[in-house]
């Protein structure tokens, strides 16, 4: 449907969200092509800068290239959920859910903002990505944070260890094969 023939060719990273009328606006990692793109990185930046004053810091590690901090920091910046979240607070009314579907796993730095984001901002954020379902309401997901350790899980401590080291497996290898394309 949403994904068309392109988006398989080389898969980038690519995050998708419903604007006003319903019409789909689709991000990629790095992309400033939107018309709204000088909008969209304001309100990126004071979404991270406000959640940075709460304590957040970009998770470098979820950048897997061996390059400066600053530049991670300015590719995790970029990540296109990032971008679409931005749109998606700017371009739908207070208290509308907001629903980005990407093609590849979102990163754990992604998940962390999603989390605060949802917090911060009221809202609920849906992301779909290519392995599941992600519900942020109220500063927590409902898969349950499961990048990080079962037992530091905020919302549920008893996420199955296998079922845990399956999906970092898993995710390993979507990195290899999509490394150098999701920035
Ligand atoms: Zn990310
Ligand atoms: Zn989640």
């Amino acid at each position: 449907m949403l994904m068309r023939k392109k988006g398989f060719k080389k898969n980038p990273a690519c995050s998708m969200v419903e604007g006003q009328k319903g019409v789909i606006h689709e991000f990629f990692a790095g992309d400033m092509n939107h018309p709204k793109s000088v909008e969209i990185k304001k309100a990126l930046e004071d979404l991270l800068a406000r959640l940075k004053h709460q304590g957040y810091k970009p998770n470098l590690s979820s950048v897997p290239y061996n390059i400066s901090d600053d530049q991670k920091k300015q590719l995790l910046m970029a990540h296109s959920e990032k971008l679409a979240l931005a749109f998606g607070l700017i371009s739908s009314c207070a208290g509308c859910v907001i629903r980005i579907v990407k093609n590849l796993r979102i990163c754990e730095d992604c998940h962390v903002v999603m989390c605060g984001a949802s917090e911060i901002t009221g809202r609920e954020i849906i992301i779909r990505d290519n392995l599941r379902f992600h519900h942020f309401r109220d500063g927590k997901c409902s898969c349950g944070n499961f990048w990080k350790p079962p037992e530091t899980c905020c919302s549920r401590t008893a996420f199955p260890k296998l079922h845990h080291w399956v999906i970092l497996l898993a995710h390993e290898q979507v990195l290899m094969s999509f490394g150098l394309q999701e920035k």
